[in-house]
């Protein structure tokens, strides 16, 4: 596979940064239940859209909460220079995550060569309020990876899927090529979804620059 005639699609949480976001918000502002939605989304009995929603309503914090938070979480040691390379050879980046929209842009900082496709989090009244923007799925997800990955499929670039977790299970089928590890690369095996499996992007980046 050429690289200049691909299109990178790219999990955040876990993926692009080190830990899981959404996760951490969970554990530190959300009621205990919060557990018991995750098993039954676990278990394939409801999408991440209810998932979600159930989840982010038993969460109390603030903004001020959140951006304490978000000031402790890091990211993949080779993602800086992974988006380097992609720009210098004009490849797209496009990230679609099950997470937030004002989570993910405060993380990447200044950072802005990419396409962005999320949930969204505001706070109103004091809280954290989540919202979905996309149509509602066959798989009733709260962004919907798979419409995300066909939504760009005319241009005829190959679509390239990189992620960590089972909230990517529907996009690993649909991807050309699928860059898998921990529950994700468990998820490929499984189901004999053709995979590569990586640490970081330092391996991606790699790829990228042998394969152009
Ligand atoms: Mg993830
Ligand atoms: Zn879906």
């Amino acid at each position: 596979m050429i690289s200049s005639t691909i299109r990178f699609f790219i999990d955040f949480d876990g993926t692009i940064t080190t830990d899981d976001v959404v996760d951490r918000i969970l554990e530190r502002f959300a009621k205990p239940e919060w557990r018991e939605v995750e098993k039954e989304w676990v278990a394939g009995r409801i999408g991440s859209r209810e998932c979600l929603a159930r989840q982010m309503a038993l969460v109390s914090a603030s903004a001020k909460d959140l951006e304490k938070l978000l000031g402790e979480i890091s990211l993949d040691p080779g993602f800086l220079s992974f988006m380097a390379t992609c720009r210098e050879r004009s490849i797209p980046v496009v990230i679609t995550s099950d997470g937030f929209d004002l989570v993910i842009r405060r993380v990447l900082g200044s950072l802005n060569s990419f396409g962005l496709f999320s949930n969204r989090l505001e706070a109103v009244n004091g809280n954290l309020k989540a919202s979905f923007s996309g149509e509602p799925c066959e798989h009733g997800c709260a962004n919907c990876k798979v419409a995300v990955i066909k939504r760009f499929s005319a241009d005829g670039r190959k679509s390239v899927f990189v992620g960590d977790g089972l909230s990517d299970r529907f996009a690993a089928g649909a991807a050309d090529l699928v860059f898998a590890k921990k529950r994700l690369l468990d998820f490929c095996a499984e189901k004999k979804i053709p995979h590569q499996s990586y640490s970081s992007f330092k391996d991606i980046e790699a790829w990228t620059r042998k394969n152009s």
